[in-house]
């Protein structure tokens, strides 16, 4: 996939001297184009004000199509507390993915000790300890507790609408898997009945709106990427019981498409772990749907071309009518 399309990037050979160059990858074009910026570090980006726009209008698009529901949006930064990310249980599934944040702690001589070993070339984070803080693993890890603390559930149970940089330790030379991005979220709380039916709203509404957008697609169960031998288990477990699916588009290639959108049903997972309760006081059950919006900006750059005024008009209308 990647050869057909950059082939009309490679120059015309003058094959007699010049080597063959190898096709530009993906994310050489992207950073050939500006849309994504390096900074030495794998799945660590900066973005042009073209990529940005698009990942706007996605938010407006998805906030559209959400927009009657009457969810109540919520915003956090980037980073959660360490207390309540410890609570959530991620570290037992994603050790491997977790982002903490540490903090210079130490008194003079360790700072000149520091500037010592940075002179040196050498390891300065010894004297760094960990903060309050941890960088957020999903958008929705912040709103459990927050929810739980607002008492029980209304009847209708609760909606919210959230969008954060989320932080996965997970380098990569895939432009599709970075380390810091942006997950919008829509995440129900209620009863079975209820967060079931919304991931079923969600399913219908998320294809409709990546075919609208002239994408290609499947939907196919999935599971999160649990760490170790006891992890298999799990994700097994998540695949038996049809608990997560993703909205697949052929991105980086054919072979392996890249999951843009997913479709989260927690059971009572966060509702036991946080103690968040449903009118009649029985355990919540919660889902969320989320929305990978550097993902499906590089799906649409990928299908369309890195040239956004080229877009097809339907897609343009779509996202910037
Ligand atoms: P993958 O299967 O590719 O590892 P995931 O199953 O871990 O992704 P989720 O935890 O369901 O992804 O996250 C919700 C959404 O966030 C995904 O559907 C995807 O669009 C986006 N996302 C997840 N990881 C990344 C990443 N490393 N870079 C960019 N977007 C991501
Ligand atoms: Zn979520
Ligand atoms: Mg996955």
């Amino acid at each position: 996939m990647d050869q057909s399309l950059s082939s009309d990037l490679l120059p015309a050979a003058d094959e007699a001297f010049v080597e063959a160059p190898e096709p530009r990858s993906f994310l050489d074009r992207l950073f050939d184009r500006g849309l994504l910026i390096r900074t030495g570090v794998d799945g660590l980006y900066g973005r042009s004000g073209a990529f940005e726009s698009v990942v706007e209008a996605l938010d407006r698009l998805v906030s559209r199509i959400g927009g009657s529901d009457g969810a109540e949006a919520l915003r956090f930064p980037p980073g959660m507390a360490r207390a309540s990310f410890e609570r959530s249980g991620y570290l037992k599934g994603f050790p491997h993915l977790a982002g903490t944040v540490h903090s210079f702690c130490g008194n003079e001589a360790d700072h000149a000790r520091l500037l010592a070993c940075l002179d040196a070339g050498e390891d300065w984070t010894a004297k760094q300890a960990a903060t309050d803080i941890v960088l957020t693993p999903a958008a929705c890890y912040p709103l459990y507790p927050v929810a739980a603390a607002r008492g029980r559930l209304p009847e209708g149970g609760l909606l919210f609408d959230l969008q954060s940089y989320c932080f996965r330790h997970e380098p990569s030379l895939e432009p599709t898997r970075m380390q810091l991005f942006r997950m919008r979220e829509y995440v129900r709380m209620g009863t079975p009945e209820q967060v079931l039916a919304f991931r079923e709203l969600w399913l219908a509404r998320g294809t409709t709106m990546m075919r609208d957008l002239g994408l290609p697609l499947a939907i196919d169960p999935a599971n999160d990427p649990f760490f170790g031998r006891a992890g298999k288990m799990l994700a097994n477990n998540q695949r038996a019981q049809a608990l997560k699916f993703e909205l697949n588009v052929p991105v980086n290639s054919e072979d392996k498409p890249t999951a843009c959108l997913s479709f989260n049903y927690h059971q009572d997972h966060f509702g036991t772990t946080w103690g968040i309760h449903q009118a009649d006081g029985a355990v919540a059950h919660t889902a969320c749907v989320g929305f990978g919006l550097e993902r499906i900006t590089l799906a649409l750059l990928r299908h369309h071309g890195l040239d956004l005024d080229a877009w097809p008009a339907s897609v343009r209308a779509q996202l910037f009518g």
